[in-house]
Order: C-alpha cells, then sequence, then structure tokens
C-alpha cells in the first residue's frame, strides 16, 4: 500500500523530535499567528483544535522540500490547514509567447522568469515540427505554466503562435538595429554573420498591426494572472489591446 510522505516512519521520527525541541526552545506560540500552542493534546480527527501543535514542512514537499528535520517546524493546526489548502489551490494558468529578433534578450527574459520554458534553439528540439508538437500540448494543460520563445515578427506569425499553445499573454521584446547588431556581436560566436542577416530579415518582416504590447517584465505579468495572491482566474492578456482586437 502507498503512504503518503507525511505517514513514514521518518517523518514520524522527524515530528516527535521537532516538537520536543520546540519545546526545549521555549516556543510557546504559533509563529505564524501567534496563538497560545497546546503541546498537551494529541491531535485525531475527534479532538481538533486551531491550538493544537502540528509539524509541518517549511518548504512543502511539491515544491521540493525533504523530509528533514531541517525541514521542519512547529505551527498550530489552525494555520497549517489554512496553508495546506492555500498550496493545493491550483496555480494560474499562464503561457506567455515571447516575440522578437536575435539579440532581443528573449532567452535571458524567459530564464528570469522560473517558468517551463521553451526555446526553438534549444538544441534538443529534433526540427520545428517537434518543437510546435511539444509547445501545442500546452493548450490542453489548465495548469502550464511556460514561456514559450518565438521569433514573431509578423502579426499573423504571433497570432498563429498563441492559437497554438492557448497562450494568456504575447509580449514582444525588441531594441533598435545597431543595438541588436551590437549584442550580436558582443556574443562572438560562430554564427555572428547568420544572425545580424537574422535581425535584418526579422526587421523586414516586423509588423505590429495586433498592437502587441512590449514585454514589461515579470513582475507586472504576475500581477495581471493574479499569481500569488490566491486569485486562480488569469486575466487574459492583462495588458494591451491584443487581447480585444484578436479573437483567439
Ligand atoms: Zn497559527
Amino acid at each position: 500500500m502507498a503512504t503518503s510522505r507525511t505517514g513514514t516512519a521518518k517523518w514520524k521520527g522527524i515530528v516527535r523530535r521537532r516538537r520536543k525541541v520546540a519545546q526545549e526552545e521555549g516556543i510557546t506560540h504559533c509563529p505564524d499567528c501567534e496563538r497560545l500552542l497546546d503541546y498537551d493534546t494529541k491531535r485525531t480527527p475527534s479532538t481538533y483544535r486551531p491550538d493544537l501543535v502540528e509539524v509541518d514542512h517549511i518548504v512543502p514537499a511539491e515544491d521540493g522540500g525533504h523530509d528533514t528535520f531541517e525541514n521542519s517546524r512547529v505551527l498550530c493546526s489552525d494555520c497549517n490547514k489554512k496553508r495546506r489548502s492555500r498550496e493545493r489551490r491550483p496555480a494560474p494558468r499562464v503561457v506567455v509567447i515571447l516575440c522578437g529578433p536575435p539579440g532581443s534578450g528573449k532567452t535571458t527574459a524567459a530564464r528570469a522568469s522560473g517558468l517551463e520554458v521553451y526555446d526553438r534553439d534549444d538544441p534538443h528540439w529534433q526540427g520545428e515540427a517537434h518543437f510546435r508538437a511539444a509547445i501545442s500540448q500546452l493548450a490542453h494543460r489548465p495548469d502550464g505554466q511556460a514561456v514559450v520563445i518565438r521569433s514573431g515578427a509578423t502579426s499573423s506569425a504571433r497570432a498563429a503562435a498563441a492559437r497554438l499553445t492557448g497562450a494568456t499573454h504575447v509580449y514582444l521584446l525588441t531594441a533598435p538595429r545597431d543595438e541588436l547588431r551590437a549584442r550580436i556581436a558582443g556574443r562572438g560566436r560562430h554564427d555572428t554573420a547568420g544572425a545580424t542577416r537574422g535581425v535584418d530579415t526579422w526587421l523586414k518582416q516586423y509588423d505590429r498591426d495586433d498592437a502587441v504590447p512590449d514585454f514589461p517584465d515579470w513582475p507586472t505579468i504576475w500581477q495581471t494572472t493574479g499569481n500569488g495572491n490566491g486569485n486562480t482566474q488569469p486575466t487574459v492578456l492583462g495588458a494591451g489591446p491584443i487581447a480585444t482586437s484578436r479573437a483567439w
């Protein structure tokens, strides 16, 4: 029979030790809500009271936290219950299409998001079809949290990428031609000439008929999606007239 992590013998040992250590350290009140803790009544389904002591993972298992003494702490039943229900709430879906020419900093910006990054330049993709198949799966993931890097010089290319992935946000990252070229030269890679041509091609095709917004910053996007404050309803395309002018 499968056992939950909190039911393992190791974790039970940690719970006992943490309770003992917390009492020795004089932790008499809940560190979160400061209510007086009851160490003596054992928590069972019928004895539930908000002030009973429970031992909690500091970093939740879902976030990669381990069953270790260092990752444990005491907490009152009420705070532990609230914390668990908060953790179970699904995170808002965020699928960002980030477009721009070579040298615009898409990859750096995407990696700074902490989201899953889909980058066509990543060598593990076996061609465009493989990449497209992977990103099209995002459209079927209600809990999707990803940023997809696309060239997206044209309105139609951006709309197609957004449709394919069921994107919640589409942004553009760009810079003046000279700056893009300088950045590419500064990388000192062997593909400098090709990348420089890529800048020219991109700028030649470029249109902004869809009024796609400039990439703001991640905190702004989290705000528009309500990430972190318990709001599970993302505001689709929080900024920019693209939301109303295109029926994605
Ligand atoms: Zn508490």
